[in-house]
């Protein structure tokens, strides 16, 4: 169902109260390390204030638990987006409270009010009915921008929704939308996702999903090990959860080697430590030797993935193939990056989510031959999946709007 977008209300003369993801990384003097969530929330900012709404901006950062805690204060995101907007900008000391309903009334069209971390209140995360009242009061409109937090059922996300009638995606929340939404219903053929990380556990309600949808499943990074032992190889001291062998011996029995949805990797470097001074082998799946740990996908697997990759229409990725943070265990992480931007240019719609591949792809300043980077790493395999996130559910249908 297509969602009420910001781009079609009426915003002038009204408070439109906005949950935006502001949840940036502070180094140990406070100061912003990655801008990018401030940055990303401008077009629907700049949009709303441009049209002469009252501009009140709602957002988390860290987990201050429900207690006030200065070193997670939004005070820092208020300085960097002032510097950013033109418009008049006033950060509030709280997120309720007399202070906030001061200020919310004295604002004028085109004002923007950066309300304190919404974490500082317990209510916020147990989706508290009078925290919700309170902090809907604020609002005749509500938007959600914040995709990363649209799997919570959080007061922000959904509780205040309860209260507001006119409930529309952001503009960032809606690029996710299409994106997202066409590969899940609709993506052009052939459809291939890669999955990696070191979970199994929270993926493997997505593979399950992606299986039935896919036209092949890459899985690679330490959770391709549960699947090998499940397959009764040896994998050394490889990162194994055993409580899912069962579950991936089920789905490998479902496909069998070279055929079916599910591709594993058929080769992997191995060493005795995580480390990138440590002597690393290539080995084949089946020649895992005891006492080595996988920490890559080999080159016959990179030939493999990349060959499946290449034909594809629309791919999805998320997860690193290997331990990539050290160079040693990279490559295979980095050849599927550049495979998946080969893919792109050549005109296949191509999807990444997951803070590990997206900073590997930043690091290989590669970011831009991407259709889309998603900005919800757990709500991006959630939507996937299939699942009804509750942040999206509560904003309102077109229909309904129409209707
Ligand atoms: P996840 O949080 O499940 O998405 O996993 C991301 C992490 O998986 C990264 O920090 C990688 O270093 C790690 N990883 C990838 N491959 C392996 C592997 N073979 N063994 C151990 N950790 C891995």
């Amino acid at each position: 169902m297509k969602k009420l977008s910001i781009r079609d209300c009426d915003v002038k003369g009204k408070r439109v109260l906005t949950r935006v993801d502001f949840n940036v990384p502070l180094d140990s003097d406070r100061v912003i390390t990655d801008d990018t969530r401030i940055i990303e929330s401008l077009p629907t900012v700049r949009d709303i204030v441009d049209r002469g709404g009252r501009l009140i901006l709602m957002s988390h950062l860290g987990r201050p638990r429900g207690q006030k805690n200065p070193e997670l204060s939004l005070a820092p995101v208020a300085a960097r987006l002032a510097e950013l907007v033109k418009n008049p900008l006033r950060f509030a000391h709280d997120c309720v409270g007399d202070e906030v309903r001061q200020r919310v009334a004295a604002m004028k069209d085109g004002d923007i009010l950066l309300l304190e971390n919404l974490r500082f209140h317990a209510g916020e995360e147990e989706n508290s009915p009078a925290f919700s009242k309170e902090l809907a009061s604020l609002g005749d409109i509500y938007v959600n921008d914040a995709f990363g937090t649209a799997h919570r059922a959080h007061t922000s996300t959904v509780g205040v929704t309860e209260y507001i009638p006119t409930r529309a995606a952001g503009l960032l929340m809606e690029k996710e939308l299409k994106a997202l939404g066409e590969a899940l219903n609709n993506p052009a053929r052939p459809f291939v996702a890669v999955l990696g990380g070191a979970k199994i556990a929270g993926k493997i309600d997505l593979i399950k999903s992606l299986l039935e949808r896919v036209d092949a499943l890459l899985v690679g990074g330490g959770m391709m090990y549960t699947f090998f032992k499940a397959s009764g190889l040896e994998v050394g001291k490889s990162i194994v959860d055993e409580k899912y062998l069962a579950m991936c011996k089920e789905l490998l029995a479902k496909t069998r080697p070279g055929r079916g949805r599910l591709l594993l990797p058929v080769d992997t470097i191995v060493a005795q430590e995580i480390d990138d001074n440590a002597p690393a082998r290539e080995v084949s799946i089946a020649d895992i030797p005891e006492d080595w740990i996988g920490l890559d996908i080999g080159p016959k697997t990179v030939d493999l993935f990349r060959a499946q990759i290449a034909g594809a229409k629309t791919v999805f990725w998320n997860g690193p193939m290997g331990v990539f943070e050290k160079p040693s265990f990279a490559e295979g992480t980095k050849a599927v990056a550049r495979a998946i931007a080969d893919a792109t240019d050549r005109g296949a719609k191509t999807i990444v989510g997951g803070g590990d591949s997206v900073a590997a792809i930043n690091l290989m300043g590669i970011a831009n031959r991407f259709t889309h980077i998603s900005t919800g790493g757990g709500a991006s395999l959630e939507f996937m999946e299939g699942r009804t996130l509750p942040g999206i559910e509560a904003l309102c249908d077109v229909a309904e709007v129409a209707g």
